[in-house]
C-alpha cells in the first residue's frame, strides 16, 4: 500500500491557544453574538442555496439517520483521528453512532435513489489535541450526496459549478454581512475549472508536509486525487490508482472527501481482509454486492460547518457552531 498520509492540521494552528478556543452562547460578549448572528446569516444562505441546486439537480433529498449497526470505520482513513467510538445498546442490540453516511447512501442509492443527498450529523469523538487543529469538531454536518452509474468527473464537475455559484451569489447578496465578516474582499469569486493534482506527485514534489504546501499556497480551491483509504473507495487494482478526490480550501484543508465506489463483492472482501476491517459491520452492504444489487456511484461529502467557516474566515469551526462542539470541551448544550 502506498505510504499513508500526514494528518491535515490547519494553518491556524500555531495561533489557538486554550483562551481562544470557542465560548459558548451564553459567555458570548454583545459584539461576539453579533458576529454568531452574521454567522447564521451566511449559514442560512449557504444551506438554502445547496438545498435548492441539489433539489434542482434531480436529486431525492433523505433525512439523516443517526442509530445503525453499520456506519463508516473511517479507517484507514490516515487523516482521521478518532478517541472512541459512540455505541450504545437499544431493544437489545448494539448500534453505532453515525459518522458518516457512505453505507447508507450506497445501499439507498443502489436501490431506490439514483441521485440523493442528506444533511447528516456526524458523530466523531476526535482526539482532544485536535481542539487546537481549528478545522475539528466531534459534531458536525456533511452534505452527502451519490449519483448512479455517475464517474469521478462528473462529481467534481457539479461540485465545482455549485461552489462557484455559491461564492458569487453570497457576494452579491450577502454583501453586508461579508464586509462586516471582513470577507468580502478576500473571498474571491472562484474561477473554473479548478486544478486537480495526484497526491503521489505532491508527495513527491513537497514531500510529507505537501498538504500544508498546497493549502498555504493556493488561492483558490483545488482537487487532490489518488489517495489510498477506506474499502468503499474505488481503488484500480491493476495500477494501484484510487479513483477518488479531496477538495482543499486555501488556508484551511480539506473540506469534501468522495470518490467513485467499489460495488464488486471480490473487490469488497479483499480490501476489508487486507485493512482488517471487521466483516460483521457490514452484512447487508456485503450481501447486496454479492447478489450483484450493489450499483457503481460516486459521490462526495461536503463538511457544511467548513464550508461556512472558510467563507466567513473563523479562526476555529466552533465559531460558526451554535452550540461549539470542540473536541474535549463539553459544554452544557
Ligand atoms: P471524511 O468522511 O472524513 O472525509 O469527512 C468529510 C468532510 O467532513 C471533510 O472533508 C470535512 O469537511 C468534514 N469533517 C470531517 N471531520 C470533521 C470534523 N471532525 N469536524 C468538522 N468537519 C469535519
Ligand atoms: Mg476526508
Amino acid at each position: 500500500m502506498a505510504k499513508p498520509l500526514k494528518p491535515l492540521e490547519s494553518l491556524a494552528l500555531e495561533k489557538l491557544s486554550e483562551e481562544s478556543l470557542p465560548k459558548p452562547l451564553d459567555e458570548l460578549s454583545d459584539a461576539e453574538l453579533e458576529n454568531k448572528k452574521l454567522v447564521g446569516r451566511v449559514t442560512t444562505y449557504v444551506l438554502k442555496y445547496l438545498s435548492n441546486k441539489f433539489v434542482d439537480n434531480g436529486f431525492e433529498w433523505l433525512l439523516p439517520v443517526v442509530f445503525s449497526k453499520s456506519t463508516d470505520p473511517l479507517w484507514p482513513d490516515p487523516g482521521a483521528s478518532i478517541d472512541k467510538k459512540v455505541e450504545c445498546e437499544i431493544y437489545g442490540e448494539t448500534v453505532k453512532t453515525t459518522s458518516s453516511m457512505i453505507v447508507h447512501k450506497m445501499v439507498a442509492c443502489s436501490l431506490a435513489y439514483p441521485k440523493l443527498f442528506t444533511f447528516s450529523p456526524n458523530i466523531r469523538i476526535e482526539k482532544r489535541e485536535r481542539a487546537y487543529t481549528g478545522i475539528h469538531a466531534y459534531e458536525f454536518t456533511q452534505l452527502d450526496f451519490e449519483v448512479r452509474y455517475a464517474s469521478a468527473q462528473d462529481i467534481r464537475s457539479l461540485v465545482e459549478k455549485i461552489l462557484s455559484g455559491l461564492i458569487e451569489g453570497l457576494k452579491k447578496d450577502l454583501r453586508e454581512e461579508l464586509v462586516a465578516l471582513g470577507r468580502y474582499k478576500t473571498l474571491r469569486e472562484i474561477e473554473l475549472p479548478l486544478e486537480v493534482y495526484d497526491r503521489m506527485e505532491l508527495l513527491k514534489k513537497h514531500g510529507d508536509n505537501w498538504e500544508n504546501k498546497i493549502i498555504s499556497s493556493s488561492s483558490k480551491p483545488v482537487w487532490i486525487t489518488n489517495i489510498p483509504r477506506e474499502f468503499y473507495d474505488f481503488e484500480d487494482f491493476k495500477n494501484g490508482r484510487w479513483d477518488n478526490y479531496d477538495l482543499m480550501l486555501p488556508g484551511y484543508g480539506e473540506v469534501l472527501s468522495g470518490s467513485k465506489r467499489e460495488w464488486e463483492y471480490n473487490k469488497i472482501v479483499k480490501k476489508m481482509d487486507r485493512d482488517n476491517v471487521r466483516k460483521d459491520n457490514y452484512q447487508l452492504l456485503l450481501k447486496l454486492a454479492k447478489e450483484g444489487k450493489l450499483k457503481p456511484s460516486a459521490g462526495a461529502g461536503i463538511g457544511i460547518e467548513r464550508l461556512v467557516q472558510w467563507i466567513v474566515g473563523a479562526k476555529h469551526i466552533g465559531e460558526v457552531q451554535p452550540f461549539p462542539k470542540i473536541p474535549g470541551v463539553v459544554y452544557e448544550l
